[in-house]
């Protein structure tokens, strides 16, 4: 996605060889505009899977997958880091480790809000070790839910995410391919032909 690729590459920052900061966007300050462009992205992608909900993971993943779920025309479901007041009973739990923070998170979502009739897109923000999209696949299978797949706005291909999730024969669609961050700078991937 051409627009996404200029955004990163006017915006982003290589803090190093494996690690973009994009909190100018996505990730503190949110581009509302951009974002609306990446769910229509995605929908477009994902149209004619029967799509019945959208899952991600808070929180960065929220604001991608809320405007996928509002072209798709399907509630956002985001998994908690946290349990809190509100829910506690009646969850589907996973263990993420996080690639940023180095620490192992439960992460939950109600029972209520993920069924066995549900057809599932997962979105989140990076795909780097594939963990946090392992976690939501695991909750979309203790579900009983089916899988389209799973849209992803920036992936480092660098990173072994892809290949594991390729492995499971799970679709993979990422609007921005970041082949590598080596020298400060920011190489993607050829955007495949349409
Ligand atoms: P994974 O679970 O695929 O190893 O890592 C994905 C998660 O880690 C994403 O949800 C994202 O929050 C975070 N992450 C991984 N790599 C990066 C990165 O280079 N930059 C930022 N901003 N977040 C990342």
């Amino acid at each position: 996605m051409k627009l996404l690729q200029k955004k990163i590459e006017e915006e982003g920052i290589v803090l190093s060889s494996n690690v973009l900061k994009v909190d100018a966007f996505l990730n503190h300050q949110i581009d509302p505009q951009l974002m609306k462009e990446i769910g229509k992205e995605f929908a477009y992608r994902f149209a004619n899977e029967g799509i019945t909900k959208i899952l991600t993971i808070e929180s960065s993943g929220i604001s991608p997958a809320l405007m996928a779920g509002l072209y798709l025309e399907t509630p956002v479901i985001f998994a908690r880091k946290k349990t809190s007041l509100t829910l506690i009973n009646d969850l589907w739990t996973a263990e993420v480790h996080s690639f940023t923070k180095n620490e192992t998170n439960k992460i939950a979502v109600s029972k209520h809000y993920l069924t066995e009739r549900d057809r599932v897109l997962v979105i989140d923000d990076f795909l780097a070790n594939g963990q946090a999209v392992l976690g939501l696949i695991n909750i979309v299978q203790q579900a009983g839910s089916s899988l389209s797949g799973i849209g992803i706005v920036i992936e480092k291909s660098f990173q072994n995410g892809r290949m594991l999730l390729e492995e499971m024969n799970i679709r993979v669609e990422s609007l921005a391919r970041v082949k590598s961050l080596e020298n400060g700078k920011v190489v993607f991937l050829e955007e495949e032909a349409v």
